[in-house]
C-alpha cells in the first residue's frame, strides 16, 4: 500500500518588482514599514512570503519548500502594494436618496425650504424609505456602493442594519447583508443597530421596550448580525440605557459597539471600557482621560473623518492626542445616507488635512486599525505570513500620493482571498 505523501503547497500569485510595500505590520502606530522592491507569494488565499529584493524571491523559491511549477506572475514595477482597506463602520444599506437634503443644507442652500417642499430629513426620512423598499432593490443599490468602496481598495467592510426600527425591518436589512455575502467578493460583518434612534410615532421608553422583548432576541436568534450598536449620546440613548441594550445583546451572542461622544460627553466611552467592546466610534468629545483609559484596556477608537466633514462639525476629532494617549486607531468611511463617501482614499484625505494624522498613521489606521476595530487583526490588516491575502496595488512610486493626489482613484488592482477581483 502507498502511504499517502502531502504534496507541496502550490504557490499560485507572486507579486513582485513594487517600488514600495507596505506590510503595516509592527505595533507602532505611527510607523508604516515600507519595503523597496518589495514581493509576496501568495498560496491559495494566504499570504505564503513576504520580502525586498529579486534575490530574496530566488532563494526564497528554492528553500521555501513550496511548489513554484506554476505560479501566476505579476511585476509592480512603479507601484505600491499595500493591505486592502478594512472600513469597519458603515451603514450602506439604506432606501431612497436624501440628496435634496444635502443640497439644500449646503452653505448657500436654503434648507428651510425642505419643509416648505415637505421632503423629510434624518434618520426619519431614511426610516421611511429603507421600509418602502424590497429586499431585492436593497440588495441592488447597496450592491453598487460595496462595489465602488471594493475599487477604492476595501476587501473587508462591516455593515449595520439601523434604518428599520421594527424587527421585521431590521432583520430585512441584515438579509441584505447576508444575500450581499453570496453575490460579491468583499467580507462582510453585520452589526444590528436597532438603537440607531427610535420611530418619530414612538417614545424612547416604549420602542426600547419592543428592542428588549422583541428585536434582539428575534435578530439573536436568526444569527444574521454578529455585533449589536448603539448611539449613545446627548439626545439618543444614555450610557445607563445603552448598557443595557448591549447586555441584552449579548446574551444573545451579539459583542458590543457602540456610537458615542460625537455630540456630547455622557459616559459612552467608559461603558466601552467598562464592558471590553469592539470599539468606540466618533469620540469628537472624548477628553484625554478617557483616551488614556481606552489605550489601557485596548479598546480601538474609530474615526470618521467623513462625518466631521460633511456635517461640519465644531470639534473635530483629535487622533494626535489619541494616539498620544496611547490608543489603537481605525479609520472609515461611515458611508450612509448623510455621508455619502465611497472612498477610502478620500477618507484618508480628510484625516491628514483636517485631523493632523501624518499619512503613515492614516493609511495603518485604514487597514491594520480598521482590522483590530473588527477583532480580525490575527487574520488580515497587514502584509504578513500566513494573513489572508487581501492586498491592492496603487498606479503610483509613493505612497504619499494616496494623500496628495486627491480625486482620482490611485487603485488599480484589488485582491481578496488571493484572486484579483478589481483590475484597471
Ligand atoms: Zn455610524
Amino acid at each position: 500500500m502507498n502511504t499517502p505523501v502531502e504534496s507541496a503547497k502550490k504557490a499560485t500569485l507572486i507579486l513582485k518588482d513594487a517600488a514600495q510595500l507596505l506590510t503595516c505590520a509592527g505595533s507602532n502606530p505611527s510607523h508604516l514599514e515600507v519595503l523597496a522592491d518589495g514581493w509576496v507569494v501568495i498560496t491559495g488565499d494566504r499570504i505564503a512570503g513576504v520580502g525586498q529584493g529579486a534575490k530574496a524571491l530566488e532563494v526564497f523559491r528554492h528553500t521555501s519548500g513550496l511548489d513554484f511549477s506554476n505560479p501566476e506572475e505579476v511585476s509592480l514595477t512603479g507601484k505600491v502594494l499595500a493591505p486592502g482597506f478594512v472600513d469597519c463602520h458603515t451603514h450602506l444599506v439604506f432606501g431612497g436618496s436624501r440628496v435634496d437634503e444635502y443640497v439644500a443644507k449646503l452653505p448657500r442652500g436654503d434648507a428651510e425650504s425642505l419643509k416648505k417642499r415637505g421632503i423629510p430629513t434624518g434618520l426619519a426620512a431614511s426610516m421611511a424609505m429603507t421600509r418602502a423598499e424590497t429586499e431585492e432593490a436593497l440588495v441592488e443599490s447597496a450592491g453598487h456602493r460595496l462595489k465602488n468602496l471594493m475599487s477604492s481598495g476595501v476587501t473587508t467592510a462591516e455593515i449595520k442594519s439601523g434604518y428599520g426600527f421594527t424587527a421585521e425591518h431590521e432583520l430585512k436589512q441584515l438579509r441584505v447583508i447576508q444575500k450581499l455575502k453570496a453575490l460579491q467578493p468583499v467580507d462582510l460583518h453585520a452589526t444590528f443597530l436597532g438603537a440607531h434612534g427610535w420611530p418619530p410615532d414612538m417614545t424612547k421608553e416604549a420602542y426600547m421596550d419592543i428592542l428588549m422583548s422583541e428585536m434582539i432576541p428575534e435578530v439573536g436568534r436568526s444569527g444574521l448580525a454578529t455585533a449589536c450598536d448603539v448611539w449613545c449620546d446627548d439626545g439618543y440613548y444614555t450610557a445607563a440605557e445603552s448598557g443595557k441594550i448591549l447586555s441584552k445583546a449579548l446574551d444573545f451572542g451579539m459583542k458590543p459597539k457602540i456610537h458615542t461622544d460625537a455630540y456630547s460627553l455622557i459616559g459612552g466611552s467608559e461603558l466601552a471600557i467598562e464592558m471590553g467592546m469592539l470599539s468606540a466610534d466618533h469620540l469628537n468629545y472624548t477628553t484625554y482621560d478617557i483616551m488614556e483609559k481606552m489605550a489601557a484596556a485596548g479598546i480601538p477608537g474609530v474615526l470618521l473623518p467623513g462625518t466631521d466633514f460633511n456635517v461640519q462639525h465644531p470639534v473635530l476629532t483629535q487622533p494626535g492626542l489619541m494616539l498620544k494617549a496611547g490608543m489603537t486607531l481605525a479609520l472609515a468611511t461611515n458611508l450612509n445616507p448623510g455621508n455619502y463617501v465611497e472612498s477610502m482614499a478620500w477618507i484618508l484625505v480628510l484625516a491628514c488635512r483636517r485631523h493632523g494624522m501624518t499619512p503613515e498613521e492614516a493609511i495603518r489606521a485604514a487597514t491594520i486599525g480598521g482590522a483590530l476595530a473588527l477583532g480580525l487583526q490575527e487574520d488580515r490588516g497587514s502584509i504578513e505570513v500566513g494573513k489572508r491575502a487581501d492586498l491592492q496595488v496603487w498606479s503610483t512610486d509613493r505612497y504619499e500620493n494616496i494623500i496628495y493626489r486627491q480625486g482620482a482613484n490611485l487603485v488599480e488592482m484589488v485582491i481578496k482571498n488571493g484572486q484579483p477581483i478589481v483590475s484597471r
